[in-house]
């Protein structure tokens, strides 16, 4: 069985339906529960509502789940694009909530259900924001550092049990997140993306079905995926 969190749309999406093709019953959590549920009636997975920064809401979605292969906490994003000077506090709260303690909620609660598998396998999308600090991007970098910093430690902290370790950090992906940051301002998110090549939610998402399906004396500790046009969270240029 695999569990993946923010399966409403974008990577959480792709994931759902790579996970299902590579043959898991996949259970798909976000608040979006129509969203969630027409999926999981398309690949045959289980759709549960969840708000990872709810503690009731975590506990409900992990009730029966006893045995889990494989968590993908994959729920988060960005609010806004601010100098630290200006910096709006409940934009910080909000990617501090979801992104950290939101991995940390659910991840604690699924943890002995993926040691009593015998072989578990958690990823964590951070992203290249949890490996580079950029102008204007503190509220999101220090809460990505953060969740980064929370699975780096789980994988010292795991070793000897059953459970392996997997952070994936992309760069520029194409999905709702840049929608989602500037509040819905569809102008503002297209032009993000403009002249370029970004990543699909689908390359991310084959990366992850090949993380899971490595025997399991194989971990991958730590993958980095950037569009050929992206160096740098700052420095892109479209290939000529
Ligand atoms: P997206 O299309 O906006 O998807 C975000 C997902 O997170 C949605 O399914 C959303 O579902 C879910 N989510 C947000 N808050 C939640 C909450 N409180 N409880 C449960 N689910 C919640 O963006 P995406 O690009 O696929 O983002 C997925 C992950 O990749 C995020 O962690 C993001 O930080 C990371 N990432 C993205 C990029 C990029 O360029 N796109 C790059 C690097 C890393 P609901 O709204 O239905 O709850």
């Amino acid at each position: 069985m695999a569990v993946v969190t923010g399966a409403s749309s974008g990577i959480g999406a792709a994931t759902a339906r790579a996970l299902a093709a590579a043959g898991y019953q996949v259970v798909l959590g976000a608040r979006r529960i129509d969203r969630v549920n027409a999926l999981a009636e398309e690949i045959g997975g289980l759709g549960r509502q969840l708000d990872v920064t709810d503690e009731a809401s975590v506990e409900a979605f992990v009730a029966g789940l006893d045995r889990v292969h494989v968590l993908v906490n994959n729920a988060g994003g960005a609010k806004g694009l601010d100098p630290v000077a200006t910096a709006d506090l409940d934009d910080w709260r909000w990617m501090w909530e979801t992104n950290v303690l939101g991995t940390l909620r659910v991840t604690k609660a699924l943890l002995p259900a993926l040691v009593d598998s015998g072989d578990g396998l958690i990823v964590t999308i951070t992203s290249i924001a949890a490996i580079e600090a950029y102008d204007n991007g503190a509220g999101y970098t220090s809460a990505k550092h953060a969740q980064g910093v929370l699975h780096r430690t789980l994988r010292y902290e795991l070793l000897g049990k059953p459970v392996r370790l997997t952070e994936i950090a992309p760069g520029m992906v194409e999905t709702d997140f840049s929608l989602v940051r500037f509040e819905g301002d569809q102008e503002r998110a297209d032009a993000v993306y403009q002249g370029l090549d970004p990543l699909s939610a689908d390359d991310v998402a084959d990366v992850i079905s090949f993380v899971a399906t490595r025997p399991p004396h194989v971990n991958l500790d730590q993958i980095v995926i950037k569009p050929r046009d992206q160096a740098s969270a700052r420095r892109n240029v479209k290939t000529g």
